[in-house]
């Protein structure tokens, strides 16, 4: 998928990313329901999540969940049939390696484990892995959701799962700062200047970018660690958030946000 340096909102490439996404997003909202009928939620008593807030140990232990593969399996292979189209060479290939014996169930180990796959179509399978393992950690998630301890956490990774934000959030009338990960969507409270990359507090470092005409959406830049996350001002959109939609909907923040040098880690192409 080709996002050139002029995409703005009003730019077909938004109609093509939607076309493509939004079958996507209803099969995981499916697929997350049929996980959720079988999943219970791993116990954590209060003492371990004050401990682990306080130590900075997300709270979820990845490799204790349990898998439904035969449900896992049939998702990866309706998410490869849907993104088919794209990636026609990778297809095949993918489906012929994932149905050897065992190799499904060792990619979503490593993904789980952080270990991203290798070798040919490695940002495909990614794409596929994450969207079948993220939803799984999204119930946990679900089960935390706003844990008083929370803000007690103060770094810029999720406390349950360890990923990355995929957006801060501004809400509330203070305009508190949360970001939002972008592997099981929890919220949590952080510093409204300081730096989700680096956790740096110094003003002279964390800067907003405003964006000209839009004042719900702005860029966090830090010239410390050269990173950026985009932030979504609620109090400004008078909607609900669909924090999905938002993300794919402001890739013209990321195209502005890398073409002045700045990076972050889970905006990823397929391969070509
Ligand atoms: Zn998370
Ligand atoms: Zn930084």
């Amino acid at each position: 998928m080709n996002l050139n340096g002029t995409a703005t909102p009003d730019n077909p490439v938004y109609k093509e990313l939607l076309d493509f996404f939004t079958p996507i997003l209803a099969l995981r909202r499916a697929y997350t329901d049929a996980l959720r009928s079988t999943a219970s939620p791993l116990k954590i008593d209060a003492e371990v999540v004050a401990n682990r807030m306080r130590d900075g140990t997300p709270l979820l232990d990845k490799t204790a969940l349990g898998c439904d593969y035969t449900v896992m399996k049939h998702h990866f292979l309706e998410m490869l049939a849907l993104i088919a189209e794209k990636t026609p060479p990778a297809t095949e290939e993918i489906q012929a390696m994932i149905e050897k014996d065992a190799v499904f169930e060792s990619l979503v180990r490593n993904t789980l484990q952080g270990l991203p796959p290798d070798g040919k179509h490695a940002q495909t399978l990614r794409f596929l892995l994450e969207e079948t393992v993220n939803p799984l950690l999204a119930i946990q998630a679900g089960f935390l959701a706003d844990t008083p301890a929370f803000k007690e956490w103060n770094r810029g990774s999720c406390p349950v799962c360890g990923g990355k934000p995929l957006m801060g959030e501004l809400s509330g009338e203070e305009g508190k700062k949360f970001l939002v990960c972008s592997a099981c969507r929890t919220r949590w409270p952080f510093g409204r200047i300081q730096c989700a990359g680096c956790g740096t507090q110094d003003h002279a470092q964390v800067s907003l970018l405003v964006i000209e005409g839009d004042p719900v959406h702005s860029i966090e830049i830090c010239d410390t660690c050269k990173t950026y996350l985009k932030i979504i001002d609620c109090r400004q959109a008078g909607r609900k958030i669909d924090i999905d939609m938002e993300n794919l909907t402001t890739l013209h923040l990321d195209i502005i946000a890398r073409g002045k040098g700045y990076t972050n880690t889970h905006l990823y192409m397929m391969d070509a």
